[in-house]
């Protein structure tokens, strides 16, 4: 199988995750509990690394939305598949995101769990593709501004694959 190009690599990714930890615990106070919720599959390892960059009190919760089928193109319909397993109130929620294009996924998310009466309701992405929006979502946290390019790579997948890669690639040749 084609190994993608690199487009972000190892380095920039790490430094970049520990200037958004720092700035989401200094947002939030130094003893303040954040629950982080991680959408599933593409923020995994997004997830895993931003977790240890927080210092601090950190819970975590998981949730899954279809995204796109399989292919690069969004279809527009956003399906909760699999739901918290704990309850919002009274917490300071972060939702975190491996992508937001379309913005249709986070704004649904936001949605349904601003419904459930959290303390506070922010979004940390890694990458974000402002050319591509249809609808407006409020992003407090953004690892990267990116042109119009399909990525993979660092939990982002194309048809399952490559979401092992440790970089940020492109299928079609590199930075
Ligand atoms: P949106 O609802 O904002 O259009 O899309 C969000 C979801 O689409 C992301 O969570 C991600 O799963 C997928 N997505 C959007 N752009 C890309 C991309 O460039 N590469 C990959 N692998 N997935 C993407």
């Amino acid at each position: 199988m084609k190994q993608p190009g690199t487009f972000i690599d190892q380095a920039r990714i790490a430094a970049r995750i520990a200037e958004l930890g720092a700035e989401i615990r200094r947002d939030c106070g130094p003893d303040t509990p954040v629950h982080l919720i991680a959408v599933l599959k593409g923020a995994f390892v997004f997830l895993a690394d931003l977790v240890r960059q927080i210092n601090g009190p950190v819970t975590l919760d998981f949730i899954a939305v279809s995204s796109y089928g399989g292919g690069t193109s969004s279809s527009g319909q956003v399906r909760l598949l699999k739901d918290l397993d704990r309850s919002l109130e009274g917490r300071h929620v972060i939702i975190v995101e491996d992508i937001v294009d379309t913005g249709l996924t986070l704004s649904y998310l936001q949605e349904i769990l601003h419904a459930r009466s959290p303390k506070s309701l922010k979004t940390a992405c890694l990458l974000s593709k402002p050319s591509r929006r249809k609808v407006q979502v409020p992003v407090e946290y953004i690892g990267f501004t990116i042109d119009d390019r399909f990525v993979v790579g660092y939990g982002l997948d194309f048809d399952e694959h490559y979401r092992e890669l440790p970089y940020i690639g492109v299928m079609d040749g590199g930075e």
